[in-house]
């Protein structure tokens, strides 16, 4: 069985743009997993010769606070569960929410390794201000644009050593 790695967050913080990125043109769809549910999309992925299993959790655009952090709360338990390792997405653009705050509160709890990425750091000006991100509490956040391909193998470098 190979190692599960999955991708949560808010919506619109760059997910899914991460998931193709990583998954690139090697993707290969791995439709007969059990349990598997619709707004989940799954990949197998090689990165420096080390295969894994990357899971992208989707899921609904929510209408409010309490549905955001229902969905949140969700993919964060199927998370704990079935990964091995659990990349946790932020956006540098919209700043730390308190949705972020709160699902970082729940994760760090977990005894897996959980890497917390802001993603949308396009350029040295993102950079500058990803400071509040820092008031999380964790180890070490990585700073990554997965749509301009930046900080995306520091981070995989890291990852796959966690496997
Ligand atoms: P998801 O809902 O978390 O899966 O987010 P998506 O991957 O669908 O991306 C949401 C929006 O953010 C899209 O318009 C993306 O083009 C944009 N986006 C994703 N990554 C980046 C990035 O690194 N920089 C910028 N500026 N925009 C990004
Ligand atoms: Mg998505």
């Amino acid at each position: 069985m190979k190692p599960i790695i999955a991708i949560v967050g808010r919506p619109n913080v760059g997910k899914s743009t991460l998931f193709n990125r990583l998954v690139g043109r090697r993707k290969a769809m791995v439709d007969d997993m059990p349990g598997v549910t619709r707004d989940r999309n799954y990949a197998e992925v090689n990165r420096f010769d080390v295969p894994f299993i990357l899971v992208d959790t989707g899921g609904f655009e929510p209408e409010t606070n309490d549905r955001l952090l229902q969905q949140m709360r969700e993919q964060s338990r199927f998370a704990m569960d079935e990964a091995d390792v659990i990349l946790f997405v932020m956006d540098a653009r919209s700043g730390l929410t308190p949705a972020d705050h709160d699902v970082v509160q729940m994760l760090r709890r977990i005894d897996k390794p959980v890497f917390y990425i802001i993603n949308k750091v396009d350029g040295d000006s993102q950079e500058a201000a990803t400071g509040d991100f820092y008031s999380l509490g964790v180890d070490h956040v990585y700073t990554i644009s997965a749509e301009h391909n930046r900080g995306v193998g520091d981070l995989m470098d890291e990852v796959v050593q966690a496997l």
